[in-house]
């Protein structure tokens, strides 16, 4: 997924990206990085692996902060392509001369390879070169003209992308895919332009004035004045469901809902579906809290936090595969004395690859549940995500490899299994139109396949 955010205004430029990178952090632990433009209008960057916080340990620090920088970039890094803890952080930087840009997004850029090879790209280690180096040859060819470049780009892209481009002139550019699958967020007062990826960042930085970024819009601002347009392409818009299952903050608002009322929803929804006989319902901690209060508000069985994450291991989901398993034991402890002699119905958010649930479901019976009833809040996931998740292949995809629930109950160890169905996540997320595509297989490309997306990779 990824998280992106920027700033261009008066006071500290680079300690409010950094800022607003830490309150995305839950979007991506591999690395991070921040570019701005210095008074010399030079573009400098800082690109670390690990967490936001880590690049105010880098060399260059002190270099970016006293180069009295009047805007910048920055990103925290959640490999979809391109592979893990490489040298992909971003923003990455290209051009040359007049024209010099550092881009910065949020997706994946299913297509990357056929576009590399049309814009005669001889290396490209994943989707992040490829977009930046498409977007700088269309600003060539529109006038050195960035904003144009942006319009026509998704003529070229298949994927998802909300992105933000930091110019030498200096301009900071922000735009979101038609489709709108991820989101992206600004305030500006007339004076200060600040954007993220989230709403949460903005209000937590005190940016309470934020409007989200409209379908395929684009915004630029050249220090003076904002200017929005739009792209050239009009779909229907599809922004991602599972923004608001999993990836956003509780605490974010994205295409005008609350992340967590949806979230209390689907679990009142998953109560009504699917029931459970249970004496306590316990959340996968943090990403089934919202849900778990839902399950216990509409069944009537109590709640209680039985299950206790150690906050300083990152998201497991967007971990590299490799530490997943052992990560999964390290971070969570279990509370004996609320788990020993119960029916628990333990409700989580998604069930992908199954590796936390697993893990969760064995350690709940070493803590003496009698019974483990898995909820979850969202139907089957399917089907593989083209648009800026890491599940490129169907293999990876427990719902995928065991077709009935209660193989894949069997699979994970729990006494029963029971999702939300499609209708009722739609309910609970009260949007017209949303890409389901990982539930459903429907992707919103026009007479694409999972199958021919697949082989695009
Ligand atoms: S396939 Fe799933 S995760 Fe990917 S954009 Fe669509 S809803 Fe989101």
């Amino acid at each position: 997924m990824c998280g992106i955010a920027g700033y261009a205004g008066k006071g500290d430029v680079v300690t409010t990206i950094i800022s607003l990178l830490i309150e995305l952090q839950h979007r991506g632990q591999e690395a991070a990085g921040i570019a701005v433009v210095a008074k010399s209008k030079e573009i400098l960057t800082i690109r670390v692996k690990g967490l936001a916080i880590d690049i105010l340990a880098n060399d260059a620090f002190h270099k970016l902060s006293f180069s009295n920088p009047c805007c910048g970039i920055g990103h925290v890094r959640y490999s979809t392509t391109g592979g893990y803890m490489d040298s992909q952080a971003q923003p990455i930087t290209v051009g040359e001369g007049l024209l010099k840009i550092a881009v910065a997004f949020n997706g994946t850029i299913a297509n990357y390879v056929a576009l590399a090879k049309e814009f005669g790209l001889r290396s490209y280690p994943g989707d992040t070169y490829v977009l930046a180096e498409v977007l700088y040859r269309l600003a060539l060819e529109y006038g050195k003209d960035v904003v144009e470049a942006l319009k026509h780009l998704a003529e070229y892209v298949i994927g998802g992308y909300s992105i933000a481009v930091l110019t030498s002139e200096p301009r900071l550019v922000i735009a979101r895919d038609p489709y709108g699958f991820r989101p992206l967020t600004y305030s500006y007062d007339g004076e200060t332009f600040v954007f993220a990826s989230e709403t949460a960042a903005l209000d937590v930085l005190g940016f309470r004035d934020w409007r989200e970024v409209g379908y395929g819009q684009i915004l630029s601002f050249d220090g003076k004045s904002l200017e929005a347009t739009g792209s050239s392409i009009h779909v229907e818009p599809a922004p991602c469901i599972f923004e608001y299952v999993y990836f956003s903050r509780p605490d974010s608002i994205f295409n005008g809902v609350s992340v967590y009322s949806a979230r209390v929803r689907m679990g009142e929804e998953l109560a009504r579906n699917s029931p459970a006989d249970g004496d306590v319902v316990i959340p996968v901690p943090d990403s089934g809290r919202a849900a778990a209060i839902g399950f216990s508000k509409a069944s009537g069985i109590p709640l209680e936090e039985g299950i206790i994450a150690n906050k300083y291991v990152g998201r497991g989901f967007i971990m590299p595969p490799q530490i997943r398993d052992s990560i999964s034991r390290l971070k969570y402890g279990f509370i004996r004395s609320i788990i020993n002699g119960k029916r628990v119905v333990l409700v989580d958010d998604s069930l992908v690859r199954g590796t936390t649930l697993k893990n969760i479901v064995s350690r709940l019976r070493e803590a003496g549940a009698k019974e483990v009833h898995v909820r979850i809040a969202s139907p089957p996931f399917r089907y593989p995500c083209f648009m800026g998740i890491d599940v490129a292949s169907r293999e990876e995809l427990l719902a995928w490899r065991y077709i009935s629930p209660s193989d894949i109950a069997k699979a994970i160890g729990a006494d029963s299994l029971g999702y939300n169905t499609i209708e009722s996540l739609l309910h609970a997320v009260q949007l017209q139109t949303v890409c389901t595509a990982c539930f459903t297989g429907r992707y919103p490309f026009k007479n694409l396949t999972v199958d021919y997306l697949g082989k695009m990779f």
